[in-house]
């Protein structure tokens, strides 16, 4: 079977479509809508109905069900239109490596930009595969316009087989979520699936139902500005209680260089620093959500220690939350689960079941009423210069998406 994804995926790529942290506006981008009009137009052009682009920049679709297969559960499958703010994604040259020999790939625009399979495992095990990438000045945008690209080519390839059996298919692009925005302004109501799947994982056969269960801690240093010549005295810098701060936290085991698998953190990825104020924020994460209070009231106990040691400095501090552990929603839908298993196993591939050390917007979908598991989509390096997809991985990641669509249309679903 050889579907429309990697000539879409091809394409999509070339759009900019970087979402941006600072932006208020609703999506971040405009590069955002610029794709999202155009899966629109797409969508509608292939005989999907509900094709509707909401004023929030989402993008939702109905694939109808097959004749006499109306009553089957309503499944959803959802991708992310934008890419990672972290890495330039202007005028991506994306290029397919046909029938990849398992060689270095230098990428041809930065010779120090280059692909080891000798340090790289998943690519050692794609040779043989069409592998693409970009030219080694932007990433590629396989996160996840992989998804996408895979979403569009199995509500075509469902559209053209109307033999195959399935329910109502929902499909629902996103933006922001690199940004922690993806679920936001999603309706889940007008969405109305009974569950979803995103496609915006890893390597073939990867399906993760677990995710870090996240909060973000602040703490604001005030202290005391004054000229600095004639400060003696009198100047409190917030700059050095909040460096003091910043040097307490432990490292071994709760830092994100000394952890991996099941293990939680506490993270200082942004100082805002002056000497009268002084605000770091920390990402707490962990998989079990009761871990966050401990971890939490840690931090509370450094950045008070850090302001008494200071006489005249204070520290005010907040918390946000962001997202809970998914699986406390999914462990109550194990057919949510079970069906991604089979659909996996049916495309000929082993399950890979692994915790995701980080959020989806399965994440919060799920609390939303959702339930939504992440399926894997084919990417690899997300972020980075030297992001890949296999071309064949892609496919695969489409068989899966039209054998969940007919598994849940299966006698024993109906009336579910
Ligand atoms: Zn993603």
């Amino acid at each position: 079977m050889r579907t429309s994804a990697l000539e879409r995926f091809l394409r999509y790529v070339t759009i900019d479509t970087r979402s941006d942290e600072r932006s208020l506006a609703v999506p971040s981008t405009p590069g955002q809508l610029t794709l999202m009009r155009l899966l629109a137009s797409e969508l509608s052009g292939l005989g999907l109905t509900d094709v509707v682009l909401d004023q929030h920049g989402y993008l939702m679709a109905t694939v109808p069900a097959s004749r006499g297969w109306e009553a089957a559960p309503v499944i959803g499958f959802i991708a992310h239109v934008d890419t990672s703010p972290e890495m330039s994604g202007t005028d991506v040259r994306p290029m397919v490596h046909e029938r990849y020999d398992g060689g270095d790939i230098v990428l041809p625009d930065d010779p120090a930009a280059v692909l080891r399979p000798s340090s790289d495992p998943a690519l050692a095990a794609r040779v043989g595969d069409d592998i693409v990438t970009a030219s080694g000045l932007t990433l590629l945008g396989g996160d996840d316009k992989a998804g996408v690209a895979e979403i569009m080519a199995a509500a075509e390839y469902l559209i053209g087989h109307p033999e195959l059996r399935h329910g109502t298919i929902r499909i629902g692009f996103t933006p922001d979520e690199e940004i922690g925005r993806g679920a936001d302004h999603f309706d889940v109501q007008r969405f109305g699936a009974f569950c979803a799947y995103t496609l915006d994982g890893g390597g073939r056969g990867e399906l993760e139902w677990e995710s870090f269960s996240a909060d973000l801690f602040s703490a604001t240093f005030k202290g005391f500005n004054t000229h600095p010549g004639y400060a003696r005295g009198t100047m409190i810098n917030a700059i050095r209680v909040a460096a003091d701060f910043i040097a307490s936290l432990p490292r071994d085991g709760v830092s994100p260089e000394t952890t991996s698998g099941y293990d939680g953190f506490v993270h200082p990825y942004v100082v805002d620093a002056s000497v009268d104020r002084t605000v770091v924020k920390v990402l707490i994460r962990d998989f079990l959500t009761g871990e966050l209070g401990t971890k939490r009231a840690m931090l509370e106990h450094l950045a008070r220690a850090a302001a008494d040691a200071h006489p005249g400095a204070v520290v005010e501090t907040a918390l946000t939350e962001q997202y809970r552990n998914m699986r406390e929603v999914l462990e109550r839908y194990p057919a949510v689960i079970e069906h991604a298993r089979q659909a996996i196993r049916a495309a000929g591939l082993v399950p890979i079941e692994r915790p995701i050390r980080g959020g989806t917007d399965g994440s919060r979908l799920s609390f939303m009423g959702l339930p939504t598991p992440n399926l894997f989509a084919g990417e690899h390096n997300f972020h980075s210069r030297l992001e890949w997809v296999s071309a064949q991985d892609m496919e695969k990641a489409v068989e899966v998406v039209l054998a969940l669509a007919q598994r849940w249309a299966q006698p024993d679903c109906i009336g579910n």
